[in-house]
């Protein structure tokens, strides 16, 4: 690792799912300054999840921009700047010109599940990809998506063959336009974002050529895979961050769990956004799932052994707060929620499962849709918004069992972060439901501060991963008071109730 100081603070990017961030972080990991700006969510079919590509790089320009000035700081303040980002969406782009080929394909998406299904029936099914990429085949990842890009944008197999176009995550995708504008930079990936295209064999840490083959992509065209700490680069000279090295990529999830000093075997976060994603740190030994749980890189520092994980990915939590109050007007903002769900005493015996895209973790079911069950006369908006929160709280358990049996470790308590903990009511039934405490930390932003620790650490910023256990602080602590046969009782019947989402298309 270099040692170069150069200013007193560290910047991260946060390219998430609804919105693109900038944060500044001092030496003991507080936000000196941030900026943050949504970009626009198309929903062209039924199933179908895009951003443009090119307005999630202006947005990126325009919130480091107001990150800086905000506090007055220029690139000579910044020793290094790290990218986290929404992880397997995916983006192909023309070499030469720097233009996406095709809008972005958002992880949300689930138009590869005939791409999946047919790669299943060249035998093993879901897990025919498992032992090598950790993953089962599903529409979450990027591979397939890059493939149905390839297949579906008119010329773009030839032009990739033709080495006329690159593909990437978001993160590859903005590192390619810090570094090189038009004329292109740098073309990478961390491990963290490339364990989740099904492309890439989790003990190589490298693209799988067999793989690639059978699902149709040249590997040309696939970025070259980096640690997650590490300068892969320098901010070109026009930009805000004119010089300043690229030291840190994470995958969103993993910088939250790198943020949130999660770096002892055992130690586990959960992050309440657009979805839910639980984290477990595995150390250096990759635990195999058979509960549906993924085997993913949780970090790679340098030239260090990777880090595994195991991951429950949840894929609607927060989304389906925003769809209750976007398509049933039933709230004006998501925090409102809150008091309509404070309104009434409990569910009113309503459940809500939100199969918006199948069913991710531990249930991987693209047949799933989503369902609202247990209506009586009885129920009002109210039970409705109980029923909202609660299908988080729910999912979030069926998950943090699937972990235990495929670990054996038993958590006794969840550091969770991300903008659904804002939410008091749900933290608490979370604890509930869960019977285990609920932690939050001071800082709450883990995903950009992970970033932020990547790229410090690289630079010698930050010494060791030890700073950031130091620099972890507890903020609020929910702790379990439901009564064990309430929350027996309840989980039973949300377990029903996501029987009845299966087999819905056919
Ligand atoms: P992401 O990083 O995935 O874009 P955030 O961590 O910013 O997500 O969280 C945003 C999500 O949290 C949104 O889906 C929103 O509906 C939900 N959310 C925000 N505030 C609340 C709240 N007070 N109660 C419930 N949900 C909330």
């Amino acid at each position: 690792m270099t040692q170069q100081r150069r200013g007193p603070f560290v910047a991260a990017i946060d390219q998430g799912t609804t919105s693109t961030r900038c944060m500044v972080f001092d030496r003991s990991g507080r936000v000196v300054s941030r900026d943050q700006r949504e970009h626009a969510q198309a929903f062209p079919r039924a199933g179908w999840v895009e951003h443009d590509a090119a307005e999630l790089w202006a947005n990126t320009r325009a919130v480091t921009a107001a990150a800086l000035s905000t506090a007055d700081l220029v690139a000579g303040d910044i020793a290094a700047v790290g990218i986290t980002n929404q992880r397997e969406t995916a983006v192909v782009w023309d070499r030469t010109t720097g233009r996406p080929v095709a809008p972005a394909v958002v992880w949300q998406d689930t138009r590869t599940d005939a791409i999946c299904r047919q790669l299943g029936e060249l035998g093993g099914g879901a897990d025919r990809y498992r032992d090598r990429t950790g993953l089962p085949l599903a529409t979450y990842f990027s591979g397939p998506k890059l493939r149905w890009i390839l297949d579906e944008v008119p010329g773009a197999r030839e032009r990739a063959e033709a080495g006329e176009l690159l593909f990437g995550t978001v993160d590859s995708w903005l590192v390619w336009n810090m570094t090189g504008g038009v004329h292109g930079g740098v073309h990478v990936t961390d491990v963290t974002n490339a364990s989740r295209t099904l492309l890439m064999d989790l003990d190589t840490l490298d693209w799988n050529a067999d793989i690639a083959a059978e699902m149709g992509i040249p590997l040309r065209m696939l970025p070259q895979i980096c640690s997650s700490s590490e300068v892969v680069g320098t901010a070109r000279q026009r930009g805000t961050l004119a010089g300043v090295p690229i030291a840190g990529i994470l995958g969103d999830q993993q910088a939250a769990t790198f943020g949130q000093a999660c770096l002892r075997v055992g130690q586990a976060k959960n992050t309440y956004g657009t979805g839910n994603f639980m984290l477990l740190n595995t150390g250096t030994q990759r635990v195999p799932s058979t509960h549906g749980l993924l085997t993913t890189v949780c970090y790679r520092l340098g030239e260090q052994p990777p880090v595994y994980a195991l991951e429950g990915s949840i894929a609607v939590t927060g989304s389906l707060v925003q769809w209750f109050g976007d398509n049933l007007g039933m709230i004006g903002s998501a925090a409102e929620i809150e008091s309509l769900a404070t309104s009434v005493p409990d569910n009113g015996g309503a459940y809500v499962v939100p199969a918006f895209s199948g069913l991710f973790a531990p249930y991987w079911r693209d047949d799933a849709r989503g369902a609202i069950v247990g209506l009586t006369r009885f129920v009002t908006r109210g039970h409705l918004a109980r029923a909202v929160l609660e299908a988080t709280a729910f999912q979030t358990r069926e998950v943090l069992e699937a972990m235990r049996a495929d670990s054996g470790v038993e958590l006794t308590s969840l550091k969770v972060d991300g903008g659904m903990t804002a939410n008091g009511t749900l933290m608490q039934f979370q604890a509930d439901i869960l019977g285990v405490p609920v932690i939050r930390p001071v800082v709450p932003e883990t995903t950009a501060l992970g970033a932020a620790y990547a790229a410090g650490l690289a630079v010698g910023f930050w010494d060791s991963p030890d700073d950031i256990v130091a620099n972890w602080a507890a903020d609020r602590q929910w702790n379990p008071a439901m009564a064990d046969d309430l929350r027996d009782r309840q989980f039973r019947r949300w377990r029903k109730a996501v029987t009845r989402t299966f087999d819905w298309v056919e």
